[in-house]
């Protein structure tokens, strides 16, 4: 059997990464508008997540409805083995050049 190139088992890896996405999610709590909003009127505020991220070297934030929160925390975990993917990507083929 052929010997997978470092290409091949990049692929496979990245592969496997999806769904991906980079930022850190975080839980806010705020009041809303409505008028004699009870919730509000008993102290305890109202949640809502958020993704912080940056583009273009800028801070933004985006809304993330409660049925996505899930998916978007595997999606930024993902995010994270890509990010260490490419450092051992790059180390693997400063190794492989060595041996030619
Ligand atoms: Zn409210």
């Amino acid at each position: 059997m052929k010997k997978l190139s470092l290409e091949d088992k990049w692929m496979r890896k990245v592969a496997a990464l999806y769904p991906v996405a980079k930022g850190s999610l975080r839980e806010v709590r705020r009041n809303c508008s409505r008028p004699g909003c009870a919730t509000c009127a008993s102290g305890k505020m109202h949640t809502a997540w958020l993704m912080t991220f940056y583009l273009d070297g800028r801070q933004c934030s985006k809304h993330v409805p409660k049925t996505m929160v899930k998916t978007l925390k595997k999606a930024l975990e993902n995010g994270r083995k890509l990010e260490e993917a490419m450092l051992l990507s790059g180390l693997a083929m400063l190794d492989e050049s060595k041996k030619k």
